[in-house]
């Protein structure tokens, strides 16, 4: 059986081990803080055996070595960002499958928030770790990609099975939900969402994880290629027909929202 243990970090993090029972083995989805996943580790009664890192940022690979340190443990990491991550044993890229246990996760390329940025798609468990790419009614900055690249990979996760579990690695649900209400205001999905979101804040609830049905219907950055979004934001930069203008008009209107 696989299970996914998360626990909030640093400031705004989510961090996530994935535990295969009848293996024993545990892989970190990222480290943002050593101390905070050897300390979860130990209170489940997991060894970590393992690290995938999503993208070479400190607040997903900043742990690496000690972990790698306490542990002992292999380290699995994007290709194209060999240089920028500490401790790597294997880099893997688009298409590559990584084992835990009897699972595999296939990679996808995500690149955009960074370029070699990867997704860790596990179809037994109907679930990913989608890193700094898709977040809850958001998605990351565009640190380092371009449109096309970002929108290509923004579409490799649309194709994913509907049900499949979104493990973002931020909660920024309620502020992206700000700016979803501002994109797409007469979307009655994504009201009933947003709504759902400051309810669960007010209780300090995490809307994270989330699922790919619920993004697909109310996510702005998803809906770019939707003509009701292109003719909304044709007048702010985007383009009857062409999703690739219409999530760089949304992507740079967020970033000055
Ligand atoms: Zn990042
Ligand atoms: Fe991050």
């Amino acid at each position: 059986m696989l299970q996914v243990h998360q626990f909030a970090c640093l400031d705004d993090n989510y961090g996530y081990l994935l535990h295969d029972s009848t293996s024993g083995e545990t892989t970190c989805i990222d480290t943002p803080d050593a101390e905070a996943y050897l300390r979860e580790a130990a209170a489940q009664g997991w060894t970590i055996t393992q690290i995938w890192n999503t993208h070479w940022h400190p607040d997903h690979a900043g742990g690496n070595e000690a972990i790698k340190a306490a542990k002992g443990c292999r380290v699995t990491a994007p290709a194209a960002e060999a240089d920028k991550i500490a401790g790597i044993d294997r880099t893997v890229a688009h298409g590559d499958t990584v084992a835990l246990g009897g699972f595999t996760a296939t990679v996808i390329d995500v690149g955009g928030h960074t370029n070699g940025h990867i997704a860790y798609h596990l179809p037994e468990a109907s679930l990913a770790f989608v890193g700094d790419t898709i977040f809850a009614l958001g998605c990351g900055r565009m640190f380092e990609g371009t449109p096309p690249q970002f929108w290509a990979s923004l579409s490799r996760l649309k194709a994913l099975p509907a049900d499949t579990t979104l493990y973002c690695a931020h909660e920024y649900t309620a502020s992206n939900a700000r700016f979803a209400l501002h994109a797409d205001p007469e979307n009655a999905a994504l009201r009933a969402y947003a709504d759902e979101v400051t309810d669960k804040r007010a209780r300090g609830e995490w809307t994270v994880p989330t699922r790919l049905d619920k993004e697909l219907a109310a996510n702005p950055f998803l809906r770019a290629d939707a003509p009701d979004m292109q003719a909304r934001w044709a007048k702010n930069g985007g383009k009857i027909g062409d999703a690739v203008a219409t999530f760089a008009a949304l992507r740079a209107a967020k970033d000055g929202f």
